[in-house]
C-alpha cells in the first residue's frame, strides 16, 4: 500500500489537524524521509493536551485534596484554614498546558515537519488551502491524514446557549457554586466529581437509568452509589427542557415537571466528529449520518489518497488509540508493513470519584459472548479508610470464560483503579487464563492483590433472575 513520493507535489503528506494522533502521523511519517507539513487551527497538542485529558486529570488531582484533608483527621492530623482558589488552579493549569504546547511544537520542528497555523479546507484530493495568520496558501500532497478530532454536542433545546461544554469548564472566571451536569458519559462522571470535590453543589442529570451505559452493570451500580454518598445529586430518567437566565443565575426546567436554579449548566452529552467545512465533497471523502469520515482497517477514507484517524472517524474516541492508528496508518504507507489497529480488549479509565477502569468485556457482553462464564467479584472497604472512616467501598470484578477459563474482563472501581487495571490489561491482551492469575503471588498489601486472590466464583443466578438481569 506505500505510495510513491512524487516530486510533483509540495509535500508527500499533509497532515490536517495537529491533536494526538496527527502530530505522532507527522513525526512518525517525517522519520522515514517523507516530506510532511501539518496544519492546525487552534492549538498544537490538540483536545487530549490543550481541553481533555490532561487538564481534566489535574482538575480532578485538585478536586480530590478536599477529601484527602478529611481523611487525614484519623491519622493524626489536623489541617486548618484549607481554602480552595479556582484562580490559582487554572493559572497553574494555564502554564503547564502552554509548557506542554511547546514540547508538541519542538517535537514536530526537531522531526523535521513543517507546523502550519490555520484552517484547512481541502481543494480536490491533492490540494488543501490554509487560511491562516499568514494569509492563504494552497499546499498540495501526495498523501493527505485527516485528523480533525471532535468537538461538543449540544443537545435540542431551548437555552442551550446559556450552558458550557467542557471546553468552557476549562476556563471559567470563577468556580459555579451550583452546576448542573448534563449527561451520563464520561465527561459527566468526571466533571460531577471534579466540581462537586471543588466544593460546588452538582446535580447530574442522566436521561436513561444509570449512568455509564455500556460498563459493567456492577460498575455502573457502584459508581453511581458513591457519587451519591460524596453528595452528588443523580437525577434519572429526565432531560433539559428549557435553560433560562434569570436574576440569580440560570433557571432549568427538567422533563421530569421538576425545575432548579444554577450557576452553570455543562452539556456532556456526547461529541461529534469535527468534520464541517473541511472540503470533503470536494474531495471526495465521504462522511456517515454523524458527519463521521469513513475509513476501511488502514484508515483509507472513500477517496484513495486521504487517510483519516481519531474521532472524526468515530471509531472508538480516545486518545492511546488514535496515536495507535496513526502508528498504524504510518507503518502502512510509509514502512511497507500494512497492518490495521486491533481494538480487542482496550483498556479504559473514567477519572470520576472514585475511579474507574476497565478492560475487556462486561458481564453482559461475556455471556452473549461466550455462554458460561465465573464470575469473581469483590466489595469492600479500602484499607486506607479504616482509619480515615470514609464510608467507600472498592469493587472488583473479574469475568472468565467457563471452557477455556480464559480472562475475559477486568473491571474495577476505587483508588489507583486506572493504575492497576493498565498492569492487568496486558494480562488480558495477552490471553491470560485464571490459572494464570490464581499462579501470581500477589503484593501485599495492595488492593491490586485482589485480583489474583480471588479464589470463589459468584454463585449462578437462578435462570429467572439471569435473564432478569
Ligand atoms: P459519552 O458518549 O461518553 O457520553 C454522552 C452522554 O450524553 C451519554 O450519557 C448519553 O446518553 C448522553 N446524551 C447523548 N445525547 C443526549 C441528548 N440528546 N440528551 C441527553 N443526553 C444525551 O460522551 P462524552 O461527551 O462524555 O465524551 C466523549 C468521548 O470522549 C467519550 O465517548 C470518550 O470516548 C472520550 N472521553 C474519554 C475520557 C477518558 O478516557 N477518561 C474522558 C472524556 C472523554 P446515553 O448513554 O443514553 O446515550
Amino acid at each position: 500500500m506505500a505510495q510513491e513520493n512524487s516530486a510533483n507535489h509540495d509535500h508527500d503528506l499533509f497532515v490536517i489537524g495537529g491533536g494526538s494522533g496527527g502530530v505522532r502521523a507527522a513525526r512518525m511519517a517525517a522519520a522515514t524521509g517523507a516530506r510532511v507539513a501539518v496544519v492546525e487551527e487552534y492549538r498544537y497538542g490538540g483536545t487530549c493536551v490543550i481541553r481533555g485529558c490532561v487538564p481534566k486529570k489535574l482538575f480532578s488531582y485538585a478536586s480530590h485534596f478536599h477529601e484527602d484533608f478529611e481523611d487525614s483527621g484519623g491519622f493524626g492530623w489536623t489541617v486548618e484554614g484549607a481554602r480552595f482558589d479556582w484562580p490559582t488552579l487554572i493559572a497553574n493549569k494555564d502554564r503547564e498546558i502552554d509548557r506542554l504546547e511547546g514540547i508538541y511544537q519542538t517535537l514536530l520542528k526537531n522531526a523535521g515537519v513543517e507546523a502550519l497555523r490555520g484552517h484547512a479546507r481541502l481543494l480536490d484530493p491533492h490540494r488543501v488551502e490554509v487560511s491562516g495568520p499568514d494569509g492563504t496558501r494552497v499546499h498540495s500532497a501526495e498523501t493527505i491524514l485527516i485528523a480533525t478530532g471532535a468537538k461538543p454536542f449540544y443537545p435540542e433545546g431551548e437555552g442551550w446557549e446559556h450552558a458550557i461544554s467542557s471546553n468552557e469548564a476549562f476556563h471559567l472566571a470563577e468556580l459555579p457554586k451550583r452546576v448542573l451536569v448534563n449527561g451520563g458519559g464520561y465527561i459527566a462522571v468526571e466533571f460531577a466529581g471534579i466540581f462537586n470535590g471543588l466544593g460546588s453543589a452538582v446535580t447530574l442529570l442522566y436521561r436513561g437509568p444509570r449512568i455509564l451505559r455500556g460498563f459493567d452493570e456492577d460498575v455502573r451500580e457502584t459508581l453511581a452509589i458513591e457519587m451519591t454518598k460524596k453528595g452528588i445529586d443523580i437525577a434519572v430518567e429526565a432531560t433539559v427542557e428549557r435553560i433560562e437566565k434569570v436574576a440569580g443565575g440560570l433557571a432549568v426546567q427538567l422533563s421530569n415537571g421538576t425545575s432548579l436554579e444554577v450557576d452553570a449548566v455543562m452539556a456532556a452529552t456526547g461529541r461529534r466528529p469535527n468534520s464541517d467545512d473541511l472540503g470533503l465533497d470536494a474531495a471526495g471523502v465521504k462522511t456517515n449520518g454523524k458527519g463521521a469520515i469513513e475509513v476501511d482497517e488502514y484508515s483509507r477514507t472513500s477517496q484513495p489518497n486521504v487517510y483519516a484517524l481519531g474521532d472524526v472517524t468515530d471509531r472508538m474516541a480516545l486518545t492511546p488509540v488514535a496515536i495507535e492508528e496513526a502508528m498504524a496508518f504510518v507503518d502502512t504507507v510509509y514502512r511497507g508493513k500494512p497492518r490495521s489497529m486491533d481494538y480487542e480488549n482496550i483498556a479504559t479509565a473514567v477519572f470520576s470519584h472514585p475511579t474507574v477502569s476497565t478492560v475487556g468485556l462486561s458481564e453482559t457482553e461475556a455471556r452473549e459472548r461466550h455462554g458460561s462464564v465465573d464470575i469473581y467479584r469483590s466489595l469492600f472497604r479500602p484499607l486506607k479508610h479504616t482509619l480515615s472512616g470514609r464510608d467507600e467501598k472498592t469493587l472488583m470484578k473479574m469475568i472468565v470464560e467457563r471452557t477455556g477459563q480464559k480472562v475475559v474482563g477486568i473491571h474495577m472501581v476505587g483508588p489507583d483503579a486506572p493504575e492497576i487495571i493498565q498492569g492487568l490489561a496486558v494480562a488480558v491482551k495477552a490471553g491470560a487464563t485464571k490459572e494464570v492469575f490464581d499462579a501470581t503471588v500477589g503484593i501485599h498489601p495492595t488492593a491490586g492483590e485482589e485480583f489474583v486472590t480471588m479464589r470463589e466464583p459468584v454463585p449462578e443466578p437462578e435462570p429467572e433472575q439471569q435473564a432478569a438481569g
